[in-house]
């Protein structure tokens, strides 16, 4: 028995049970039946048809013979049995009915989506079949092109959006060096050399994510299967026609070839494009060299055009602008020598010549480059219709007219005209060299006429400052000779019992004397300057310590320092500080620092002077805690005649010319000189910086600078030459205080005389004297056998260093300079006799 005949089975017996009265239990349990059916998956229209055959069946059991339209019932309790069976029934059928229900629906609807299936489903056949012959279609085209694809010079490649390969030509795999039917499935990431990937594999999700579409010359390194990496470009486009097939197509090419092309394209282009630049400063170079290199500076321009012709153009003129605004046409420079009649007959014409109009005014006020060149602009440029003429002979292709302006102020005009053949047309670069050439020639002009202008400032000014120093010469010439007899007699009054006994008297002789030596002083330092600065002062270069000449200094100054109760303190390099140099010249440099410190530095102030080595030179140093200096002031106490304070009214003061010579003696020496001071009242120090002595030109230092001692000298015979008797008088008597026996004569020839006749131990004779001179003097002395060896001494006019050269070279065997002072006269003579002795010691046998 079947599952549904089971169920009706037991569904009828239930119901048969129930109407036969045995309770509602039987009906349950038919109920219940049902439904363990209907989860035991039986079918909803199985189990209607179950329920149906016991219902039919009980119905017919419990109806008249007549049908069960009308049920005579005739009980009412088994009437009411059945109804309840019904409805027992009729309820446990209702999830069934249900679910029926649904079903019928579902069916329904099932039945729409199957139609609507069935449109798609002719849809989808007819766009496949399309499909089909679009590929098909596609196919063909391929066919078509599938041996051009494979044999293609460039590779390709189909890769999927990841980057593994579909296909590849045969060039892709000749690139990537692999056969190519084992290209497809590699990934071709793996053939990117590992620097390039991160890039490669951003690239690819970006074609991926759609952001791009194409990238186009990506240049990228490729690493074969075998070999060497190699440069590639690659093109890749996304194919994404339809979605599902989305692929990437890649262009490929070995561009190593390229690559050197392009590098040696790069490196030639470099190297002209450098070899070019080169030239252009090499042809600027040349033509500052000639714009500086010439005194002459239009010589210098007619180089620099030909310059010009022969690097920038066939053709350069210049023209310069002259005084009253015209043009004068100073060169017309060719480069083909074959043209040379032609450039005579142009340098006879000016270009843009004459008066500047006002069209060649708008045509010279900026660079021009004028190209073609064309009649109109021949007859504009030229002074005339033959110059007109003459340009046109040019076969000029395009000029560049270049103003040469200065201060907005046009000085010339340099015109570069090429011609056919030569060049075509002015790049760029050879405009700037041209623009570059006219300023510098403009330049050169400017320098020319300022040049010219200062030097005639110049000679305007040395003229005057010789005048002034003739002036200056003659004037304390003039000056000094009636000085040296108010010091001698002033020396000697003073000396005189009337006067040292009489204090006014006696002042006034000694007020006398001071101001006598002070003008004397001046006068020195007027004429030492003018003598420095005519360069008519030589300083000798002889092995000096600087430390002697220090302490030679300090030892002059140390009465004076006392006299104001100044400490003096002196700190020396332990050794010597040898330097080239002039020992006397040297002196005075050191002695006025010392006196300047003595002068401007208050009573109990204090002074210390200190020679240090430093590297190569050596310094000394000067300070004093005086009056102090003006920081304004440094430099300039320097300059001749310059003070800083007012202190110059003192007496003491000087002219202001002491630390202008100290400067040009120090320089003289290859030194500096300089002052330093924190301000006015606190102190100043000075400083001279000197070269040592180079180590070869070193010797005993001490040894060259030792200088014999000074002591009295024994009675001498001395004749005392000289023309003017006041000088005469004060050096007898100075000569005589000394125990000397004095002959006096008052020119040369009677000088002369007395030597013969007199036969002294030493000579001291005047050197300008009228007639027969100092010079001459001797050497007639010099000619007596007798007479030949006796020392003889200069008397020298202002101490000029040429007299004393002059005098000891004619002979002379030292030298003093009018009025001598006593402790001088008597040091030379003491020195010169001294050596007499020694040489005739020497000369004695035993
Ligand atoms: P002067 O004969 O006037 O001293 P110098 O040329 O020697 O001439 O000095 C120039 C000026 O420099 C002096 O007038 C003075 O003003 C200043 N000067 C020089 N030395 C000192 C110093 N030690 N202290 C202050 N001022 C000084």
């Amino acid at each position: 028995m079947n599952a549904v005949a089971a169920l009706a089975r037991e569904c009828e017996v239930a119901m048969q049970a129930y109407l036969a009265g045995s309770g509602e239990a039987a009906l349950r349990r038919a109920y219940e039946a049902g439904r363990r059916a209907l989860a035991d998956g039986m079918g909803v229209l199985d189990i209607l048809a179950a329920h149906q055959a016991p219902i039919i069946r009980a119905l017919q059991s419990q109806a008249p013979e007549e049908g069960i339209r009308e049920p005579d019932i005739r009980e009412p309790d088994s009437e009411r049995a059945l109804e309840r069976a019904l409805h027992c029934l009729a309820e446990s059928l209702s999830p069934f009915e249900m679910v029926f229900r649904g079903v019928q629906e579902a069916n329904g609807r099932l039945q729409q989506s199957l139609s609507s299936l069935r449109s798609v489903e002719e849809q989808l056949r007819r766009q496949n079949e399309e499909l089909l012959a679009a590929h098909r279609a596609v196919e063909k085209e391929r066919g078509r092109y599938q041996a051009l694809y494979d044999f293609a010079p460039d590779g390709y490649l189909v890769t999927g959006l990841e980057g593994a390969i579909l296909e590849a030509n045969t060039a892709a795999a000749a690139i990537l060096q692999t056969p190519k039917e084992l290209l497809p499935g590699q990934s071709l990431c793996e053939f990117v050399v590992k620097a390039d990937r991160d890039e490669f594999r951003e690239r690819l999700r970006r074609l991926h994510m759609g952001s791009i579409e194409k990238v186009e010359d990506w240049q990228i390194s490729i690493r074969p299967r075998e070999g060497p990496t190699i440069p590639a470009a690659l093109t890749v486009v996304a194919e994404r026609s339809v979605p599902a097939v989305a692929s990437l197509r890649w262009l490929i090419r070995d561009v190593t070839e390229r690559k050197r092309l392009e590098k040696e394209r790069d490196r030639w282009m470099f190297g002209r494009a450098k070899a070019q630049a080169a030239r252009r400063f090499e042809i600027l170079a040349e033509a500052s060299s000639l714009l500086v290199g010439s005194a002459d500076v239009e010589t210098s321009l007619i180089g620099v055009a030909r310059l010009a012709a022969s690097f920038l153009a066939g053709w350069c003129f210049i023209s310069l602008v002259e005084p009253d605004g015209s043009l004068r046409q100073l060169e017309a420079a060719h480069a083909d020598p074959s043209t040379a009649d032609l450039a005579n007959d142009l340098r006879r014409h000016c270009l843009f010549g004459g008066a500047v109009d006002p069209g060649r005014g708008a045509l010279l006020a900026a660079p021009q480059l004028i190209e073609p060149l064309t009649a109109e602009w021949y007859d504009l440029a030229a002074d005339g219709p033959r110059h007109s003429a003459l340009l046109q002979q040019l076969s000029g292709n395009s000029a560049l007219v270049l103003p040469m302006r200065i201060h907005n102020r046009l000085v010339g005009v340099l015109t570069l005209v090429s011609v056919f053949g030569a060049r075509r047309r002015y790049r760029p670069a050879a405009r700037a060299l041209g623009e570059d050439l006219a300023r510098r020639c403009a330049l050169a002009l400017e320098n020319a006429r300022l040049y010219r202008e200062v030097v005639a400032e110049r000679d305007k000014a040395e003229q005057a400052n010789r005048a002034k120093d003739q002036f200056v010469a003659i004037l304390s010439h003039e000056l000094r000779n009636p000085l040296t007899p108010i010091v001698g007699w002033t020396r000697n009054l003073k000396r005189r019992t009337p006067i040292s006994q009489d204090p006014l008297l006696a002042e006034g002789v000694k007020a006398i004397e001071k101001n006598a030596l002070t003008l004397r002083r001046l006068i020195d330092d007027c004429l030492d300057l003018t003598r420095i600065s005519e360069g008519k002062i030589q300083t000798e270069r002889k092995l000096v310590d600087l430390n002697q000449i220090v302490l030679t200094s300090v030892e002059a100054v140390r009465q004076m320092a006392a006299e104001r109760d100044l400490s003096l303190q002196v700190e020396l390099t332990p050794e010597p500080v040898p330097a080239l140099g002039d020992a006397t010249r040297l002196e005075q440099v050191i002695m006025n620092l010392l006196v300047n410190a003595v002068k401007y530095t208050k009573k109990s102030g204090r002074i210390s002077i200190r020679t240090v080595r430093i590297g190569a030179e050596t310094e000394v140093e000067v300070t004093d805690t005086g009056i102090g200096i003006d920081p304004a002031f440094l430099e300039r106490i320097f300059e001749p005649f310059r003070q800083e304070t007012s202190s110059w009214l003192r007496s003491e003061a000087g002219l202001g010319l002491g630390l202008a010579i100290a400067r040009r003696i120090v320089d003289m020496h290859d030194g500096r000189i300089w002052a330093e001071s924190a301000g006015l009242e606190r102190g100043s120090t000075f400083r001279v910086r000197l070269p040592l002595a180079a180590e070869e030109d070193q010797g005993s230092a001490a040894a060259a600078v030792e200088q014999p001692p000074a002591g009295p000298a024994n009675s001498l015979r001395i004749l005392l030459i000289d023309d003017l008797d006041d000088i005469l008088f004060l050096m007898k008597t100075d000569l005589e205080r000394m125990g000397h026996t004095v002959m006096t004569a008052t020119d040369g020839h009677r000088g002369l005389e007395a030597a013969k006749a007199y036969h002294p131990d030493l000579i001291i004779s005047d050197i300008r004297m009228p007639v027969v001179d100092g010079y001459e003097l001797l050497r007639a002395i010099r000619d007596i056998p007798d007479l030949n060896a006796t020392p003889a001494i200069a008397l020298t006019g202002f101490g000029a260093k040429a007299d004393i050269e002059r005098a000891l070279a004619a002979g002379f065997n030292g030298c003093l300079s009018k009025p001598a002072e006593p402790e001088e006269i008597a040091a030379l003579v003491k020195q010169l006799t001294e050596k007499r002795r020694a040489v005739h010691a020497g000369a004695q046998p035993g």
